[in-house]
């Protein structure tokens, strides 16, 4: 059966030039890059090669690249060794109610051992509100953490204003860029973000891998203890293969973005279009989105039925609503949009690549009609419109 994969915002396919590039690593080249002797030392070039590399994609200067265990790794080292640098001296925090897990869920800990944490909310098109950013940061803001684009929805957030606006109050700034790096042009030159993040994974290079971006004179502290890697700020023995992967995935991306994304955005759009002309009661989630992502409600259908029926037809995505002890949340990032409830569950993202084609999004505009009706026909919603807007119940039924 073929196989159409359309979410690419959980992983990527590694590049064959990345894997190509890797391969050496494994047979040849194992030295540590740490070790005295010229082996190891022939090693160590590669790896800051793979520095340059990454720091070309994002405008910085090779000495303020991080290597780190991945995107998950670079958002807790940007929040807590900002927070652990400032020593208590500072106990306000601030960031969005549509992060990723690995952003919220650490500011959440903090709120828990008694920082104070302003989640800052957006609209119905995902759209952040830069007053109430400005109104938030007092004096004792430690950090401010906002994503530069939604994984979820591709919604875009305006980071070059954010960060102005965080740096003239005089607070740390962090960006979670892993789904902006190599999507869309990011440059830390002109930008004036402190922190930022990247996950090789997301960009066509190995998982466990990543980076975090620290700008000159950013105080942090490592997490992780133990040797004089990356400058004392992340201990361990790198991964070279992840790192050398991530540096010609990051080289890949800054020759080829503009085309490629021209490209991928144009299959996006005519996916939208399709489901938009060809599907009933369905409505599209966000507005000033990355090239490659689609999130599309479709109102009366759980998510999950979609995706199960999808993938009988070989077509993977990924749906917006996370299952928690038999009750159906639909996701922090739909609720935070204010999407009705019975929209909400019904929210499917389709996110693509550089390796997507035309025939593919042709095949699934032609099957996806065919997958709603049918599940609409079984749903016990669709003969009740007086539900639509309004919040059900979270006790229903639901088969996993
Ligand atoms: C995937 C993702 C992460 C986590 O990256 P990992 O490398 O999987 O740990 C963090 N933030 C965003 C926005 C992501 O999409």
């Amino acid at each position: 059966m073929r196989q159409i994969y359309l979410d690419n915002n959980a992983t990527t396919k590694v590049a064959p030039e990345v894997v190509e590039a890797i391969l050496p690593f494994f047979n040849d080249y194992y030295g540590n890059p740490s070790s005295m002797h010229t082996f190891g030392g022939g090693v160590m070039r590669h790896v800051d090669q793979a520095r340059q590399e990454i720091a070309g994609l994002l405008g910085a200067s090779p000495g303020e690249i991080v290597f780190t265990g991945g995107g998950s790794e670079s958002d807790n080292l940007a929040i807590r060794g900002t927070i652990e640098a400032l020593a208590g001296r500072k106990r306000h925090l601030i960031t969005t109610r549509v992060e990723h897990p690995a952003v919220r869920e650490v500011f959440h800990h903090y709120q828990k051992n008694g920082y104070q944490l302003t989640e800052l909310t957006v609209d119905g098109s995902g759209a952040l509100d830069l007053d109430e950013l400005e109104q938030s940061i007092t004096p004792d803001t430690a950090l401010v953490s906002v994503m530069w684009a939604n994984n979820e929805t591709g919604v875009i957030f305006p980071i070059e204003k954010v960060a102005q606006i965080v740096k003239a109050k005089g607070s740390v700034f962090h960006t979670d860029a892993v789904q902006a790096a190599g999507k869309i042009p990011i440059d830390v030159s002109r930008v004036p973000v402190d922190l930022l993040t990247v996950s090789g994974h997301k960009l066509h290079a190995p998982k466990g891998v990543g980076v975090l971006y620290v700008r000159k004179g950013t105080k942090l502290a490592p997490l992780i203890l133990g040797g004089h890697q990356e400058k004392g700020r992340r201990a361990g023995t790198e991964n070279v293969p992840g790192v050398v992967g991530l540096g010609r995935a990051a080289a890949l991306a800054s020759t080829w973005m503009s085309d490629e994304n021209t490209r991928v955005r144009h299959l996006r759009d005519k996916l939208e279009r399709g489901i938009v002309a060809s599907c009933k009661d369905v409505r599209v989630n966000g507005k000033d989105r990355l090239p490659n992502t689609l999130n599309v409600s479709f109102e009366f259908i759980e998510g999950e039925a979609i995706l199960l029926m999808l993938d009988d037809l070989g077509i993977c995505a990924s749906s917006g609503s996370a299952c928690a002890s038999g009750s159906l949340e639909p996701s922090h990032v739909m609720r935070a949009m204010g999407v009705p409830f019975t929209a909400a569950h019904g929210s499917i993202r389709f996110s693509l690549s550089r390796f997507n084609t035309e025939d593919e999004i042709d095949y699934v505009i032609q099957q996806l009609p065919g997958v709603t009706n049918r599940l609409r026909e079984l749903s016990p919603f669709a003969d009740a419109p007086a539900w639509q807007g309004t919040p059900l119940a979270h006790d229903h039924d639901h088969e996993h």
